[in-house]
């Protein structure tokens, strides 16, 4: 007989949120849901607050809260939070998990003061790492909490590191899909529409994390997560493309040994491995059939039609902030691609002209705080709003 997990769930309305809430709904005898956070979605929250009938609900703002209370109207007793300071309260409820799953720089603050109450981690909110991958690693260990990926690369990664010597990795290899352009040339990527873009081989995710996975961004992001999560030198951490996606990561060992997790690609895998730890989950999914698969393919990724994963590299070797900086300039440059009016390969353009700014002119500083973190985020931001009006400017004139 199992304890009942309580769970936290920061980001319930997104991709990996309602997963994970299926994962719990199909395991009622492990899981109760202590709390939920959303951001505009709030239809949807009412239903899961019916539905799992968590003691505290947070959305983006106080008109979202009015709005979920006039919709539970009164019949489902919860606090209902709003904005940081509701992100807060969901992060710190009664809870033995906090499933991050918000998407972007948004999670860090709460992910943090999750972390500092002592609560274990479920992350599939990578920016987490990417953004404040040294600090993180200092709070964890100071507050004894265990971090667990959900991100299905990371994931596998953990999986096959089970029991293993962590003086014996050789090194990690993260598989890519290589997104909708993988075969696609450098011209017709040039003139790639944003429904092209967010029209993913293998993966059902949110529009963010499909564009960062046509731009190969995603596993730039991902290199510098498996950095952090696995305390491993930027030097160590490979790539592979696997159009496939069914060899979910691998670890090569000092023996020449590899070892790889291999399944049809659904987040509910790894949202369960997270769930249950260090137990397994019966799970009512499909199943792997390797005669039906056929055939897997790898090769190595093309970073001249794909900048963005060098930019990673380049990036996770310089400056501590450096990753902050790529990581909040590729929020902007893709929330400017999916509006319209900019050409796809402006992304890695964006990314690249103001990792080069930061690196010749803010360089030489160590994060120490999340306000160090917040300051580079806010310059790079700044940055690439510039750098897109001067673009577009530049642009109208020719
Ligand atoms: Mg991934």
């Amino acid at each position: 007989m199992t304890a009942i997990k309580r769970l936290a769930v920061l980001g319930s309305t997104g991709s990996v949120g309602e997963q994970t809430l299926a994962v719990a709904a199909a395991h009622p005898e492990r899981y109760a849901v202590a709390a939920l956070a959303a951001g505009r979605r709030v239809e949807k929250l009412a239903e899961q607050v019916r539905r799992f009938r968590p003691r505290v609900v947070s959305v983006a703002d106080a008109a979202g809260a009015d709005e979920l209370r006039s919709r539970l109207a009164g019949d489902v007793p919860c606090e209902i939070a709003f904005g940081a300071a509701g992100l807060d309260a969901v992060a710190t409820a009664d809870a033995d998990l906090v499933v991050a799953a918000l998407v972007g720089a948004a999670g860090l603050r709460p992910t943090l003061a999750a972390i500092r109450a002592g609560r274990d981690i479920a992350l599939a909110n990578k920016e987490v790492l990417v953004m404040a991958g040294a600090l993180v690693r200092r709070e964890v260990a100071a507050h004894g909490v265990t971090l667990l990926p959900v991100d299905s690369e990371h994931s596998a990664i953990f999986q096959a590191l089970a029991g293993a010597d962590r003086a014996a990795i050789a090194k990690l290899i993260l598989t890519a899909s290589g997104g909708p352009f993988r075969t696609w040339s450098e011209e017709r990527i040039a003139r790639a529409t944003v429904e092209e873009a967010l029209r993913h081989p293998n993966w059902d995710m949110g529009p963010k994390i499909t564009i960062d996975s046509a731009t190969l961004m995603n596993k730039g992001l991902e290199v510098i997560e498996a950095r952090w999560l696995f305390d491993v030198g930027p030097e160590r951490v490979e790539v592979v493309v696997h159009p496939q996606s069914i060899v979910h990561s691998l670890v090569e060992f000092c023996d020449t040994s590899v070892i790889a997790q291999l399944g049809l690609p659904d987040m509910r895998v790894p949202i369960a491995v997270a769930l249950a730890h260090p137990d397994r989950l019966p799970l009512d999914v499909p199943r792997l059939d390797l005669a039906a698969v056929g055939r897997l393919d790898f090769e190595t990724p093309d970073t001249k039609r794909f900048p963005c994963l060098e930019l990673a590299y380049r990036a996770l070797r310089g400056d501590e902030a450096a990753p902050a900086v790529l990581n909040a300039a590729n929020e902007i440059s893709v929330e400017a691609f999916l509006a319209g009016g900019m050409p796809f390969p402006g992304i890695a353009a964006a990314n690249q002209a103001v990792l080069d700014a930061f690196e010749r002119t803010e360089a030489g500083g160590a994060l120490r705080d999340l306000d160090d973190v917040i300051a580079a985020d806010a310059w790079a931001r700044a940055r690439t709003r510039e750098w897109l009006a001067a673009e577009a400017g530049e642009g109208g004139r020719s």
